[in-house]
């Protein structure tokens, strides 16, 4: 069965050379395997499509199945658009609108045709309209339709169309592909799982998610289908966190004076609940003799530099070195400016490594390292290469560890013996995310912020009202407090976007000439940048204007007001980081969000969602929602899997009965050698047992 399964497409029949290439390079479908799990995108049947005389406004999508009638581009106030009218077979009209690939879309139709389009109905005047709907073009299904069967829809493109592969001939060829061969298919989950699980067996699933009989049928296939897809990235989590609970690593001692004297005499406030959990949570798996990988999670501003610090202090306190990581050289910076003032009290001294400092201090900094004689080294990545050797590194912290790429961080665990790791992240994640992508850490929750905190007060405001925000920063400075101003900088529009930072700083400069304003952003050198921020950490400029170099982690307390511009053009979590970087005193502090009049749907989303909490979990939650899982991290920095079927954010629950159906596989049988797991292995082995994927190993 193997065999036949890997077998090439090209040999199957209705494929050949020509299509088995396009299909390879659109869509990754190499073997018969990838075909059969090439999964419909849509399904069409009767009790699916609706009647234009039907519609009415509502946040779910519809489809319609009609003729397209007329098309036409529409000049339009501030954008022209592509309107295309369809009528279905009754005779009611509604318009399917694009803002943008209008060029393509228009090609895409000819008048006549016959379509399905898919999407949320609004209404304007007399029109019922979509914009920008999913679309596919009809070819029999009309007529399949009429039969009362579901007709599957498959995803396609102009490539895919250009050689035949419409979704009519793609579901011949898989169906012949059955008719031929469909016996062969075996079941790879074991039976007590298939069970226990209640599962459709997997060759009825196969079949059923291509051609079901029923919509229950269809239902039944996809559960299937996306529990065994969620059960072997689990499988895989589940493999790797009962290795690393194996090995062994540096035994820490009961916290001892060092810690106990930096908690209770040199920091001026008393730990949050959160933070005596998050640390507690450290004392006890650093004291078992096994490797701790332990991640902090907790929203921007909830403390976990000290967190930190006392970790390293408790590895001191058992003779260990500690590294402390950050992603940017400004943070670096702070975290040895605060390690230095907490260690002083404590005789201790801190080194610092980074790319911009001088040889003479670098090498000050690696000999103290090797020797022993400093406790602690905090920097950026060049911490990690290979020249810089502890003398004893039994603890090793990465600060905003998502920022790292995985193989950084998969070096920094290769420091030392097997050092202790902590991770922390500000980018608080959904529970089944979490579960997905952090599923072999053990993760504490700092849920909780330092007393007295106010929330941040965020308003949304567009350029009519610039005069009135000008005024309520004046107000604000004449107080003696500082105010950030941030633009976006994005890769592809750097230059402009330069541009745009550095005309805000002259015209901020000139409305408020009695103030000091400073500009920082990432093509500055190095040292010129610092020693601006530096200057704002001070109080010696009073408004800094910034593009997003400034994002994570820095903490200015008196800085109360941020004010993003362009906020229509920056991600949801950046924003809710960007804000973090106010509210951090017991003033209340305000963030302005500058927004263009022209928003996309998703934009409106993100800034309703900012001006309505200031919570990091629900930010993430919605930010989830509008993004989906595949885009929230970007696939490539997380290592999250592409997911065929399932989804993260609406499969929780298959999800989690993935998780213990793995986890009750690798307490039955570890090294999945028993008879009845023999099919699994084979497939474990072949695509997930696979190190160079190092998904998710140390966060
Ligand atoms: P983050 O979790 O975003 O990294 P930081 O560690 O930078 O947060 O802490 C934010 C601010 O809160 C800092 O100024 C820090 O000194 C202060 N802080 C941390 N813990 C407490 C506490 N328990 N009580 C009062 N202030 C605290
Ligand atoms: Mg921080």
């Amino acid at each position: 069965m193997e065999e036949f399964l890997e077998q090439s497409v090209r040999y199957v029949k209705g494929v050949g050379e020509k299509r088995a290439e396009v299909w390879a390079e659109s869509h990754g479908v190499r073997t018969v395997r990838d075909l059969l799990h090439f999964y419909p995108r849509r399904y069409l049947d009767r009790t699916t499509v609706t009647a234009v005389r039907n519609l009415e406004e509502s946040s779910d999508s519809v489809t319609v199945v009609g003729e397209v009638v007329s098309k036409s581009v529409v000049p339009g106030k501030s954008q022209k658009r592509l309107e295309l009218v369809v009528q279905d077979d009754n005779g009611g009209r509604m318009k399917c609108t694009w803002f943008q690939g209008i060029w393509w879309v228009q090609k895409a139709f000819e008048e006549g045709e016959r379509v399905a389009v898919h999407g949320k109905v609004q209404r304007y005047g007399r029109w019922f309209s979509m914009t920008h709907p999913d679309f596919d073009k009809l070819n029999d299904e009309g007529a399949l339709l009429d039969t009362g069967r579901i007709v599957p829809l498959y995803p396609g493109g102009e490539a895919m169309e250009k050689v035949g592969l419409t979704s009519r001939s793609i579901r011949r060829i898989i169906y012949n592909l059955f008719k031929e061969h469909g016996l062969k298919l075996g079941e790879m989950l074991p039976e007590w799982l298939v069970g226990s699980h209640d599962l459709m067996e997997g060759r009825v699933a196969l079949r059923a998610i291509h051609f079901p009989k029923s919509i229950d049928e269809r239902r039944r296939a996809t559960e299937r289908l996306k529990f065994e897809e969620l059960f072997f990235i689990q499988l895989m989590l589940a493999q790797m966190r009962n290795e690393r609970e194996k090995i062994a690593g540096p035994e820490f001692a009961e916290p001892g004076t060092y810690t106990k004297e930096f908690v209770r005499e040199v920091l001026p406030f008393e730990l949050t609940g959160a933070q005596k959990r998050a640390l507690n949570d450290v004392f006890v798996d650093t004291s078992t003799g096994y490797q701790m990988n332990r991640l902090v999670q907790g929203d921007v501003g909830s403390g976990k530099t000290v967190v930190a610090v006392a970790a390293m202090m408790h590895a001191f306190d058992s003779g260990y070195q500690s590294a402390f990581m950050a992603p940017t050289e400004i943070l670096a910076e702070q975290h040895y400016a605060n390690l230095r003032k907490y260690l002083q009290p404590l005789d201790l001294e801190p080194r610092l490594l980074i790319g911009s400092q001088t040889k003479s201090e670098r090498e000050e900094a690696l000999r103290a390292l090797r020797t022993g004689a400093s406790p602690v080294a905090v920097g950026t990545h060049a911490i990690i290469q290979d020249e810089v050797e502890f003398e004893n590194l039994g603890l090793a912290i990465v600060d905003e560890q998502h920022r790292f790429g995985v193989a950084q961080r998969a070096t920094m665990f290769e420091k030392g013996e097997q050092p202790h790791m902590l991770l922390m992240t500000a980018t608080p994640i959904p529970r089944s995310l979490a579960m997905t992508l952090y599923g072999d850490l053990d993760v504490s929750k700092m849920d909780e912020m330092p007393a007295g905190r106010k929330p941040v007060n965020t308003v949304l405001r567009s350029e009519k009202r610039r005069g009135e925000v000008y005024a309520f920063l004046d107000r604000k400075l004449e107080d003696g407090q500082q105010v950030y101003v941030v633009y976006p900088l994005v890769e592809e529009s750097e230059k402009m976007d330069l541009k745009d930072a550095e005309s805000g700083y002259e015209t901020l400069q000139e409305t408020f000439s009695d103030y000091t304003v400073g500009l920082v952003h990432g093509q500055m050198k190095s040292d010129a940048k610092d020693a601006t921020m530096r200057r704002f950490k001070e109080g010696e400029i009073d408004l800094l204007v910034s593009t997003t170099v400034i994002e994570v982690g820095v903490d200015v307390p008196n800085a109360t007001v941020m004010v993003i511009e362009h906020a229509e053009r920056f991600g949801l979590s950046q924003l809710h980081q960007l804000r973090g970087r106010v509210g951090r005193s017991d003033q209340q502090s305000h963030c302005v969000l500058m927004a263009g009049y022209k928003r996309s749907a998703e934009a409106k989303e993100r800034l309703e969602a900012m001006v309505t909490t200031n919570d990091g979990f629900e930010i993430s939650e919605r930010d989830l929602q509008i993004r989906g899982a595949g885009d929230f991290f970007g696939t490539r920095q997380s290592g999250l899997p592409d997911l065929k079927i399932a989804d993260i954010t609406e499969d929780e629950g298959i999800l989690e009965e993935a998780r213990d159906a793995a986890m009750s596989l690798v307490n039955r049988d570890p090294h999945l050698r028993a008879d009845e797991h023999a099919a699994l292995r084979t497939h474990y082995q072949r695509y997930y047992d696979n190190r160079s994927l190092d998904f998710a190993r140390v966060g």
